[in-house]
């Protein structure tokens, strides 16, 4: 059987060896083409109604990648004043941008609407805020259904012990501080968890949501947010979040509660990682090879200042290894951890793994380290940054981001 990365042509007219020979290791490495996939499903979720995909670029704000979903047609969701920033560089207008902001200063609310973006608030203190500093103005409403869903307790966003979200019980209180500041509440907004491969759970927060989004009288759109899984175990043949039956239920239901409350709104959702995890691999190179009392490790330079997702969430990546260009996939195999460079003992990319015997010199390559990836990245152990290749849809391999330097490291001091 041929490597997954390899089936999917993922690396276009180079190979792994040439990559990282030629931009230096570890290196993000992004496929156009899958990109590009997913921005279309996404987009084309709800083709009856009146919809917009909103790309939650905390998952890659790569500049080359945010300016391919703009192509696409996606709309975007920031962060933070850091996330506006960058969107407007990649040449998304305003008003195609959606500030979820959350627990931010008068400041960056400020900031977010001298930049004429649409503001969501997450308590009932920050809609006071809001009121303080635009009175008359429109803004959405971020509500927490008491429901959530996800892959891991720290995933999970709404529900009765997270902090996102007004309760529900809360809705009149938003009325009457709306009231007081002359407010319009033309959004409502939600985001249940991250990582659901059964779309049920999702399906019943949206009935919920729209059971409360009665209750408000000049709502422009609904946002049912992200969340949609993407299959990590793809090795094992974990099969894609299945799409087709999610729009079929999602279609019936929105085209119902539109005849039975005579409202017309836009609707949205915020997905991230379903856009852009499976477009991204990382590849590191082996530079050690050793057994501790009976456990094997293949030593990396992927170290969890790179990827931070298997520290922070157990998350599981697929890892495949190449060797001289070519993926290993015949001969003996073994058990080993996969490890970083970083002194932590919690350093794990990939824990106890069956793969092909390992040698020095070797490229790990991780799957779907598109979503979560280079944007968890961060200067831990004084590590720099990698660099982002994206291979173009005729198959040529494009530095999207240049990788650090010693030099980065002093960018702050004063020195
Ligand atoms: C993170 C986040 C998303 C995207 O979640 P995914 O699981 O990556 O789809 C969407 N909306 C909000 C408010 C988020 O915080």
């Amino acid at each position: 059987m041929d490597s997954y990365t390899k089936q999917m042509h993922f690396f276009g007219n180079t190979n792994v060896e040439e990559l990282v020979s030629k931009y230096g290791s570890p290196l993000f490495v992004y496929n156009e083409d899958i990109l590009r996939r997913q921005m279309r499903r996404v987009a084309g979720i709800l083709p009856n109604h009146r919809f917009t995909a909103n790309f939650s670029i905390k998952t890659n704000s790569n500049l080359t990648i945010l300016k391919i979903a703009n192509e696409e047609g996606l709309n975007a969701d920031a962060m933070s004043p850091g996330e506006i920033f960058v969107l407007k560089k990649a040449g998304f207008p305003s008003d195609r941008i959606f500030y979820v902001s959350n627990n931010v200063s008068e400041e960056e609310m400020h900031y977010a609407l001298d930049e004429g973006v649409m503001v969501s608030v997450d308590s009932l203190s920050q809609l006071e805020m809001f009121g303080r500093i635009a009175p008359g103005g429109r803004l959405s409403v971020r509500l927490n259904p008491g429901v959530g869903a996800g892959h891991h307790e720290k995933v999970v966003t709404a529900g009765k012990k997270t902090k996102f979200g007004i309760a529900a019980q809360d809705i009149p209180m938003i009325h009457e501080i709306a009231k007081k500041y002359d407010l319009h509440i033309v959004g409502l907004n939600q985001h249940i968890g991250s990582l659901f491969m059964d779309f049920q759970p999702y399906l019943d927060a949206c009935r919920n949501f729209l059971h409360y989004a009665e209750d408000f009288d000049e709502l422009e759109f609904l946002d049912f947010g992200g969340g949609f899984g993407t299959p990590y175990h793809k090795l094992a043949d974990e099969q894609e979040f299945n799409l087709e039956p999610f729009k079929a239920a999602l279609d019936d239901l929105l085209t119902e509660w539109k005849k039975t409350s005579g409202k017309d709104v836009l609707f949205k959702m915020e997905p991230g990682r379903y856009i852009v995890a499976e477009g991204g691999v990382l590849l590191g190179r082996v530079h050690a090879v050793k057994e501790n009392y009976g456990h094997k490790y293949v030593g990396t330079d992927i170290g969890m200042n790179v990827l931070m997702r298997p520290e922070l969430y157990d998350s599981w990546h697929d890892v495949e290894i190449y060797r001289d260009g070519s993926p290993v996939v015949d001969g003996p195999r073994d058990t080993y951890s996969v490890v970083g460079n970083i002194c932590e003992s919690g350093d794990i990319v990939a824990k106890d793994r069956d793969l092909p015997v390992t040698k020095e010199g070797d490229v790990a390559v991780v799957l779907d380290a598109g979503a979560y990836g280079f944007s968890m990245s961060s200067n831990y152990n004084n590590r720099l940054r990698p660099a982002e290749v994206l291979i173009t849809s005729s198959g040529e391999d494009v530095l999207i981001r240049r990788r650090e330097t010693l030099e980065d490291l002093l960018r702050c001091f004063d020195i």
